[in-house]
Protein backbone atom coordinates (compact mmCIF):
# COMPACT_ATOMS: atom_id res chain seq x y z
CA UNK A 1 0.00 0.00 0.00
CA UNK A 2 1.01 3.33 -0.97
CA UNK A 3 0.86 5.72 2.22
CA UNK A 4 0.42 8.92 0.80
CA UNK A 5 0.71 11.76 3.14
CA UNK A 6 -2.26 14.31 2.78
CA UNK A 7 -3.13 17.21 4.09
CA UNK A 8 -6.00 16.34 6.87
CA UNK A 9 -9.46 17.37 5.68
CA UNK A 10 -10.05 17.49 9.02
CA UNK A 11 -13.47 16.21 10.86
CA UNK A 12 -15.50 18.57 12.94
CA UNK A 13 -16.73 22.21 13.29
CA UNK A 14 -13.76 23.76 13.05
CA UNK A 15 -11.18 21.44 11.57
CA UNK A 16 -9.02 18.64 12.73
CA UNK A 17 -6.06 19.67 15.34
CA UNK A 18 -3.29 17.77 13.75
CA UNK A 19 -2.71 19.12 10.17
CA UNK A 20 -1.10 16.53 8.71
CA UNK A 21 -2.18 12.77 9.05
CA UNK A 22 -1.08 9.13 7.00
CA UNK A 23 -4.35 8.70 4.98
CA UNK A 24 -3.58 5.22 3.86
CA UNK A 25 -6.38 4.99 1.18
CA UNK A 26 -3.78 4.66 -1.30
CA UNK A 27 -4.18 3.38 -4.68
CA UNK A 28 -6.49 0.79 -4.35
CA UNK A 29 -8.66 2.96 -2.64
CA UNK A 30 -8.59 5.72 -5.55
CA UNK A 31 -8.88 3.12 -8.34
CA UNK A 32 -12.13 1.70 -6.37
CA UNK A 33 -13.27 5.48 -6.04
CA UNK A 34 -12.77 6.00 -9.75
CA UNK A 35 -14.20 2.88 -11.16
CA UNK A 36 -17.23 3.60 -8.91
CA UNK A 37 -18.04 7.10 -10.32
CA UNK A 38 -17.73 6.11 -13.83
CA UNK A 39 -19.76 3.31 -13.53
CA UNK A 40 -21.81 3.67 -10.55
CA UNK A 41 -21.51 0.66 -9.12
CA UNK A 42 -19.51 -1.70 -6.47
CA UNK A 43 -19.84 -5.39 -7.29
CA UNK A 44 -23.62 -5.46 -7.05
CA UNK A 45 -24.11 -2.20 -4.98
CA UNK A 46 -24.98 0.67 -7.41
CA UNK A 47 -25.69 4.42 -7.00
CA UNK A 48 -28.24 6.31 -9.29
CA UNK A 49 -27.24 9.49 -8.21
CA UNK A 50 -23.99 8.47 -10.28
CA UNK A 51 -25.38 8.48 -13.56
CA UNK A 52 -25.98 12.16 -14.02
CA UNK A 53 -26.31 14.26 -16.98
CA UNK A 54 -26.39 11.34 -19.50
CA UNK A 55 -29.95 11.97 -19.92
CA UNK A 56 -29.75 15.77 -20.54
CA UNK A 57 -32.05 17.06 -18.40
CA UNK A 58 -35.80 16.11 -19.67
CA UNK A 59 -37.60 19.57 -20.22
CA UNK A 60 -40.61 18.79 -18.10
CA UNK A 61 -38.09 18.25 -14.92
CA UNK A 62 -38.91 21.21 -12.49
CA UNK A 63 -36.48 24.18 -12.22
CA UNK A 64 -34.59 22.80 -9.18
CA UNK A 65 -33.72 19.70 -11.40
CA UNK A 66 -32.50 21.73 -14.07
CA UNK A 67 -30.15 24.04 -12.01
CA UNK A 68 -26.16 22.99 -12.47
CA UNK A 69 -26.28 23.48 -7.88
CA UNK A 70 -28.64 20.42 -8.67
CA UNK A 71 -26.31 18.62 -10.79
CA UNK A 72 -23.33 19.48 -8.53
CA UNK A 73 -25.38 18.45 -5.46
CA UNK A 74 -25.71 14.78 -7.48
CA UNK A 75 -22.22 14.44 -8.22
CA UNK A 76 -20.22 15.12 -4.76
CA UNK A 77 -23.53 12.46 -3.31
CA UNK A 78 -22.12 10.03 -5.77
CA UNK A 79 -18.45 10.80 -4.77
CA UNK A 80 -20.01 10.25 -0.93
CA UNK A 81 -21.20 7.18 -1.65
CA UNK A 82 -18.83 5.74 -3.80
CA UNK A 83 -15.96 6.91 -1.22
CA UNK A 84 -17.78 5.31 1.77
CA UNK A 85 -18.71 1.83 -0.01
CA UNK A 86 -15.08 1.57 -1.29
CA UNK A 87 -14.01 2.35 2.42
CA UNK A 88 -16.34 -0.37 4.03
CA UNK A 89 -14.99 -2.41 1.40
CA UNK A 90 -11.37 -1.91 2.44
CA UNK A 91 -12.21 -1.90 5.91
CA UNK A 92 -13.36 -5.44 5.97
CA UNK A 93 -10.47 -6.54 4.07
CA UNK A 94 -8.19 -5.18 6.77
CA UNK A 95 -9.81 -6.12 9.71
CA UNK A 96 -9.20 -9.55 8.55
CA UNK A 97 -5.80 -9.47 7.99
CA UNK A 98 -6.06 -7.81 12.11
CA UNK A 99 -4.77 -4.89 11.28
CA UNK A 100 -6.45 -1.22 12.73
CA UNK A 101 -8.64 1.14 11.24
CA UNK A 102 -6.81 4.08 9.40
CA UNK A 103 -8.69 7.76 7.99
CA UNK A 104 -10.14 7.95 4.51
CA UNK A 105 -9.75 11.21 3.09
CA UNK A 106 -9.30 12.70 6.33
CA UNK A 107 -12.17 10.61 8.07
CA UNK A 108 -12.28 7.83 10.66
CA UNK A 109 -14.74 4.82 8.79
CA UNK A 110 -17.88 5.04 10.22
CA UNK A 111 -21.01 2.61 10.30
CA UNK A 112 -23.71 4.65 8.82
CA UNK A 113 -27.35 4.33 10.26
CA UNK A 114 -30.50 5.46 8.28
CA UNK A 115 -27.69 7.12 5.85
CA UNK A 116 -26.30 9.34 8.47
CA UNK A 117 -22.70 9.10 8.63
CA UNK A 118 -21.88 9.53 12.28
CA UNK A 119 -25.21 8.76 13.58
CA UNK A 120 -23.52 9.61 17.33
CA UNK A 121 -22.35 13.17 16.21
CA UNK A 122 -25.89 13.78 14.76
CA UNK A 123 -27.72 12.91 17.67
CA UNK A 124 -25.44 14.26 20.01
CA UNK A 125 -25.32 17.46 18.11
CA UNK A 126 -29.16 17.66 17.93
CA UNK A 127 -29.06 17.44 21.99
CA UNK A 128 -26.54 20.25 22.23
CA UNK A 129 -28.97 22.33 19.79
CA UNK A 130 -32.02 21.19 22.88
CA UNK A 131 -29.61 22.31 25.24
CA UNK A 132 -29.04 25.66 24.14
CA UNK A 133 -32.76 26.38 22.99
CA UNK A 134 -34.14 25.17 26.60
CA UNK A 135 -30.71 27.48 28.16
CA UNK A 136 -31.90 30.76 26.11
CA UNK A 137 -35.66 30.21 27.05
CA UNK A 138 -35.17 30.17 30.45
CA UNK A 139 -33.02 33.16 30.16
CA UNK A 140 -35.68 34.40 28.06
CA UNK A 141 -38.65 33.74 30.60
CA UNK A 142 -36.19 35.24 33.42
CA UNK A 143 -35.75 38.52 32.10
CA UNK A 144 -39.23 38.87 30.83
CA UNK A 145 -41.11 37.36 33.65
CA UNK A 146 -39.50 37.00 37.24
CA UNK A 147 -36.72 39.80 37.03
CA UNK A 148 -38.22 43.72 36.89
CA UNK A 149 -38.47 45.55 33.85
CA UNK A 150 -37.93 49.17 33.43
CA UNK A 151 -40.24 50.61 31.03
CA UNK A 152 -40.54 47.18 29.62
CA UNK A 153 -36.82 47.34 29.39
CA UNK A 154 -34.68 45.10 30.95
CA UNK A 155 -32.56 46.22 33.75
CA UNK A 156 -29.72 44.05 32.53
CA UNK A 157 -27.52 45.73 30.50
CA UNK A 158 -26.17 42.69 28.17
CA UNK A 159 -29.76 40.87 27.27
CA UNK A 160 -29.39 41.45 23.75
CA UNK A 161 -26.07 39.98 23.19
CA UNK A 162 -27.07 36.95 25.17
CA UNK A 163 -30.26 36.62 22.74
CA UNK A 164 -28.00 36.90 19.68
CA UNK A 165 -25.58 34.28 20.97
CA UNK A 166 -28.29 31.57 21.70
CA UNK A 167 -29.66 32.82 18.24
CA UNK A 168 -25.83 31.50 16.61
CA UNK A 169 -25.63 28.70 19.03
CA UNK A 170 -28.54 27.57 17.57
CA UNK A 171 -27.51 28.07 14.19
CA UNK A 172 -23.96 26.17 14.33
CA UNK A 173 -25.42 23.20 16.17
CA UNK A 174 -28.07 23.24 13.62
CA UNK A 175 -25.62 22.67 10.55
CA UNK A 176 -23.30 20.77 12.66
CA UNK A 177 -26.01 17.87 12.80
CA UNK A 178 -26.51 18.39 8.83
CA UNK A 179 -22.74 18.32 7.99
CA UNK A 180 -22.34 14.86 10.13
CA UNK A 181 -25.24 13.27 8.77
CA UNK A 182 -23.55 14.39 5.26
CA UNK A 183 -19.93 15.56 4.13
CA UNK A 184 -19.84 17.26 1.24
CA UNK A 185 -18.54 20.44 0.39
CA UNK A 186 -22.02 22.55 0.86
CA UNK A 187 -22.90 21.12 4.13
CA UNK A 188 -19.30 21.36 5.40
CA UNK A 189 -18.64 25.22 4.34
CA UNK A 190 -22.37 26.04 6.05
CA UNK A 191 -21.01 23.84 9.52
CA UNK A 192 -17.45 25.92 9.55
CA UNK A 193 -19.02 29.06 8.73
CA UNK A 194 -21.54 28.82 11.31
CA UNK A 195 -18.50 27.21 13.80
CA UNK A 196 -16.61 30.90 13.08
CA UNK A 197 -19.23 32.43 13.33
CA UNK A 198 -20.33 31.61 16.98
CA UNK A 199 -16.88 31.31 18.18
CA UNK A 200 -15.67 35.02 17.52
CA UNK A 201 -19.52 35.94 18.01
CA UNK A 202 -18.73 34.56 21.61
CA UNK A 203 -15.38 36.33 21.79
CA UNK A 204 -17.04 39.79 21.19
CA UNK A 205 -19.45 38.88 24.29
CA UNK A 206 -16.27 38.03 26.65
CA UNK A 207 -14.98 41.10 26.38
CA UNK A 208 -18.04 43.33 26.40
CA UNK A 209 -19.13 41.38 29.47
CA UNK A 210 -15.74 41.47 31.28
CA UNK A 211 -14.79 44.53 30.48
CA UNK A 212 -17.98 46.08 31.29
CA UNK A 213 -18.66 47.79 27.99
CA UNK A 214 -21.99 49.17 27.95
CA UNK A 215 -21.61 52.35 26.08
CA UNK A 216 -23.52 52.35 22.42
CA UNK A 217 -20.35 53.73 20.57
CA UNK A 218 -17.88 51.75 22.99
CA UNK A 219 -19.76 48.47 21.60
CA UNK A 220 -19.69 50.07 18.04
CA UNK A 221 -15.50 50.46 18.34
CA UNK A 222 -14.67 47.01 20.01
CA UNK A 223 -17.22 44.85 17.70
CA UNK A 224 -16.49 46.55 14.34
CA UNK A 225 -13.17 45.15 13.89
CA UNK A 226 -13.56 41.85 14.90
CA UNK A 227 -16.76 41.65 12.98
CA UNK A 228 -15.10 42.66 9.97
CA UNK A 229 -12.89 39.84 10.58
CA UNK A 230 -14.89 37.22 10.97
CA UNK A 231 -16.85 38.45 7.75
CA UNK A 232 -13.58 38.31 5.84
CA UNK A 233 -12.64 35.17 7.13
CA UNK A 234 -16.19 33.07 6.54
CA UNK A 235 -16.05 34.56 3.07
CA UNK A 236 -12.29 33.90 2.22
CA UNK A 237 -13.09 29.64 3.19
CA UNK A 238 -16.61 30.09 1.02
CA UNK A 239 -15.84 32.08 -2.16
CA UNK A 240 -11.67 32.21 -2.37
CA UNK A 241 -9.85 28.95 -0.56
CA UNK A 242 -11.25 25.93 1.91
CA UNK A 243 -8.18 26.46 3.96
CA UNK A 244 -8.11 24.03 6.78
CA UNK A 245 -4.88 24.93 8.74
CA UNK A 246 -5.44 28.47 8.63
CA UNK A 247 -9.14 28.37 9.83
CA UNK A 248 -7.48 26.06 12.30
CA UNK A 249 -5.25 28.58 13.30
CA UNK A 250 -7.95 31.25 13.54
CA UNK A 251 -10.41 29.06 15.75
CA UNK A 252 -7.52 28.13 18.35
CA UNK A 253 -6.84 31.78 18.32
CA UNK A 254 -9.96 32.96 19.29
CA UNK A 255 -10.96 29.72 21.41
CA UNK A 256 -8.04 30.73 23.60
CA UNK A 257 -8.56 34.63 23.59
CA UNK A 258 -12.19 34.03 25.25
CA UNK A 259 -11.11 31.20 27.88
CA UNK A 260 -7.89 33.56 28.84
CA UNK A 261 -10.62 36.42 29.41
CA UNK A 262 -12.94 34.58 31.53
CA UNK A 263 -10.55 33.02 33.18
CA UNK A 264 -8.49 36.70 34.11
CA UNK A 265 -12.41 38.24 34.65
CA UNK A 266 -13.65 35.55 37.04
CA UNK A 267 -10.70 35.97 38.91
CA UNK A 268 -10.67 39.67 39.70
CA UNK A 269 -14.12 40.55 39.60
CA UNK A 270 -15.40 38.22 42.59
CA UNK A 271 -18.72 37.25 40.35
CA UNK A 272 -21.17 35.25 42.87
CA UNK A 273 -21.29 32.75 40.06
CA UNK A 274 -17.51 32.71 39.53
CA UNK A 275 -16.98 29.19 40.29
CA UNK A 276 -19.49 27.98 36.80
CA UNK A 277 -17.19 30.21 34.80
CA UNK A 278 -13.97 28.48 35.84
CA UNK A 279 -15.53 24.72 35.68
CA UNK A 280 -16.66 25.57 32.20
CA UNK A 281 -13.20 27.05 31.13
CA UNK A 282 -11.11 24.13 32.71
CA UNK A 283 -13.96 21.72 31.55
CA UNK A 284 -13.81 22.97 28.12
CA UNK A 285 -10.15 23.02 27.91
CA UNK A 286 -9.98 19.67 28.86
CA UNK A 287 -12.22 18.39 26.63
CA UNK A 288 -10.96 19.80 23.43
CA UNK A 289 -7.53 18.06 24.27
CA UNK A 290 -10.35 15.28 23.07
CA UNK A 291 -9.62 16.93 19.60
CA UNK A 292 -6.02 16.25 19.78
CA UNK A 293 -6.09 12.80 20.89
CA UNK A 294 -8.09 11.78 18.08
CA UNK A 295 -9.26 7.98 18.23
CA UNK A 296 -10.68 5.63 15.82
CA UNK A 297 -14.64 5.18 16.41
CA UNK A 298 -15.03 2.71 18.66
CA UNK A 299 -17.41 -0.47 17.48
CA UNK A 300 -17.66 1.98 14.08
CA UNK A 301 -19.88 4.41 16.23
CA UNK A 302 -17.94 6.94 18.74
CA UNK A 303 -14.80 8.60 18.37
CA UNK A 304 -12.88 11.20 20.16
CA UNK A 305 -15.05 14.20 18.39
CA UNK A 306 -18.18 12.38 19.27
CA UNK A 307 -17.19 12.37 22.88
CA UNK A 308 -16.58 15.81 22.54
CA UNK A 309 -19.57 16.85 21.49
CA UNK A 310 -21.20 14.99 24.26
CA UNK A 311 -18.90 17.03 26.61
CA UNK A 312 -20.02 20.14 25.43
CA UNK A 313 -24.20 19.17 26.59
CA UNK A 314 -23.48 19.75 30.51
CA UNK A 315 -21.49 22.71 30.10
CA UNK A 316 -23.91 24.01 28.04
CA UNK A 317 -26.43 23.69 31.00
CA UNK A 318 -23.87 25.37 33.29
CA UNK A 319 -22.93 28.12 30.92
CA UNK A 320 -26.95 29.28 30.26
CA UNK A 321 -27.01 28.96 34.46
CA UNK A 322 -24.32 31.21 34.62
CA UNK A 323 -25.52 33.92 32.32
CA UNK A 324 -29.24 33.85 34.29
CA UNK A 325 -27.03 34.20 37.51
CA UNK A 326 -25.11 37.03 35.98
CA UNK A 327 -28.78 38.39 34.64
CA UNK A 328 -29.98 38.46 38.18
CA UNK A 329 -26.96 39.22 39.70
CA UNK A 330 -26.35 42.51 37.81
CA UNK A 331 -30.72 43.12 38.33
CA UNK A 332 -29.98 42.83 41.78
CA UNK A 333 -27.20 45.54 41.58
CA UNK A 334 -28.63 48.06 39.65
CA UNK A 335 -32.35 47.98 41.19
CA UNK A 336 -30.34 48.60 44.39
CA UNK A 337 -28.32 51.94 42.63
CA UNK A 338 -32.08 52.58 41.95
CA UNK A 339 -33.86 52.82 45.06
ZN1 LIG B 1 -18.64 18.02 14.98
Amino acid sequence: VVDDVVLDIGEGDCGSWSSLSKDEDGNSGRSCVNQCISSGCIGEKCFPQCNSSSDGGSVHNPWYMQEPLYLKWKQSDCLNDCRYYCMIDRERERQSLGLEPVKYHGKWPFTRVLGLQEPVSVALSILNLLMHFSGWLSFYILLQYKLPLKQDETYYEYTNLWHIYGFLSLNSWFWSAVFHSRDIDLTEKLDYSSAVAILGYSLIVSIMRSFRVRDEAARVMVAAPLLAFIATHIMYLNYYKMDYGWNMQVCVVMAFAQLLIWTIWAGVSHHPSRWKLWFVVIAGGLAMLLEIYDFPPYEGFVDAHALWHASTIPLTYLWWSFIKDDAIYRTADLTKKVK
